[in-house]
């Protein structure tokens, strides 16, 4: 019998410290590698956890070991109640990160420095404006340019997340390391995952070894320098010398880093997923709605986390689609 302290502790006795909040499955873009085209079947906004619930939760969490909440989506800046829910989660003793399109970023600075909240990351896969609109299927790239430079020059830490795909945006890696040149920002190369309905390909995904082989021909090999990772880091990190900021690489396909996994992810509707290849996912919000204590299901969801990759252990089997189109695809999940 594990004690009840331990509840974020799985079999491997990795240690669970950081978790992912889903605010809402809806979003204000389109991406065509996260969403398919006929759109994706939402939840009914009653099976949607509402302010206290995400509070009892989350605090349910912290209380447990959680010390870093990034709220995601969706797209959580659309949610409506989300300066207030801000303020609420800013009480608890915990890191507050954001993972946001940046659409709507400028309406919310104020309301992020009120909170204290730094870490904003902010999606952006082409930095040319007619393939951003082609990939999100909106034409809103002027909007998340400047936010992105707004949420630079406010001083917070802003990471950029690439999603790399062969052929579309694999030609803009060099321009995207030298954002990074002027601005103090880390830019994050994605490796292209499988999610249910995103007609993933492992051809279309590029590979960590491929981006730095490419980085490798473009700069020297003085130019580029390896940075320490931070414990529990998913990117491996780099940077050009000379710049002011960084870049990274995010090889969830290749070169898993589930070894030393300590993230847990609930989605908007109240499930917890171990893993977010994960094909089970365990209901909270039911429990809680119901008066029954969570601890005990959040306990049992963290044991039975498998060592890798929700089970998909292998490139072979992470290739099956029989296996991904069982999972949600990631707009529901929260990416
Ligand atoms: N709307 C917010 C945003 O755009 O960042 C948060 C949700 S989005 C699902 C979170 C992250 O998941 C984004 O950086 C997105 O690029 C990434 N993502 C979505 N589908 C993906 C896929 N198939 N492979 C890799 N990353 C993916």
């Amino acid at each position: 019998m594990i004690k009840k302290k331990n509840i974020l502790t799985d079999s491997f006795k990795r240690k669970h410290s950081y978790l992912r909040i889903s605010l809402t499955e809806r979003c204000n873009l389109r991406c065509t590698y996260c969403m398919p085209e006929e759109g994706v079947l939402l939840s009914h906004k009653s099976h949607i956890m509402n302010f206290d619930e995400i509070y009892t939760i989350a605090k349910t969490f912290v209380d447990n070991g959680v010390t870093k909440i990034r709220l995601t989506g969706g797209e959580p800046l659309i949610r409506k109640d989300l300066p207030l829910l801000l303020k609420k989660l800013a009480t608890l003793p915990v890191d507050i990160g954001i993972t946001t399109n940046g659409v709507i970023v400028d309406r919310f600075i104020d309301t992020f420095k009120e909170c204290g909240i730094r870490n904003i990351n902010v999606s952006l896969d082409s930095l040319k404006k007619e393939k951003f609109t082609q990939i999100t299927r909106r034409n809103y790239f002027d909007r998340v340019y400047k936010n992105i430079l707004l949420l630079a020059k406010n001083g917070f830490n802003v990471k950029i997340n690439a999603v790399l795909i062969r052929g579309f945006n694999d030609d803009e890696i060099v321009d995207f390391v030298n954002l990074s040149k002027d601005l103090p920002v880390s830019v994050r190369f994605i490796e292209f995952m499988p999610f249910d309905g995103n007609k993933w390909d492992m051809k279309k995904m590029v590979s960590y070894a491929e981006i730095i082989q490419y980085l490798n021909s473009h700069f020297s090999e003085e130019q580029i320098k390896r940075l320490q990772d931070s414990p529990n880091d998913t990117s491996k990190n780099y940077k050009i010398k000379g710049y002011k900021g960084s870049f990274a690489i995010i090889s969830s396909v290749t070169n898993p880093f589930c070894d030393s996994c300590n993230r847990l992810r609930l989605t908007a509707n109240g499930h917890l997923k171990n893993c977010l290849f994960s094909a089970t996912e365990s209901d909270i919000l039911t429990s809680l709605r119901n008066g029954k204590p969570i601890e005990p299901i959040i306990q049992k969801a963290v044991f039975g986390k498998f060592k890798i990759r929700g089970g998909m252990d292998t490139l072979e089997k992470l290739q099956e689609p029989k296996l991904h189109t069982q999972n949600r695809n990631m707009t529901t999940i929260g990416g």
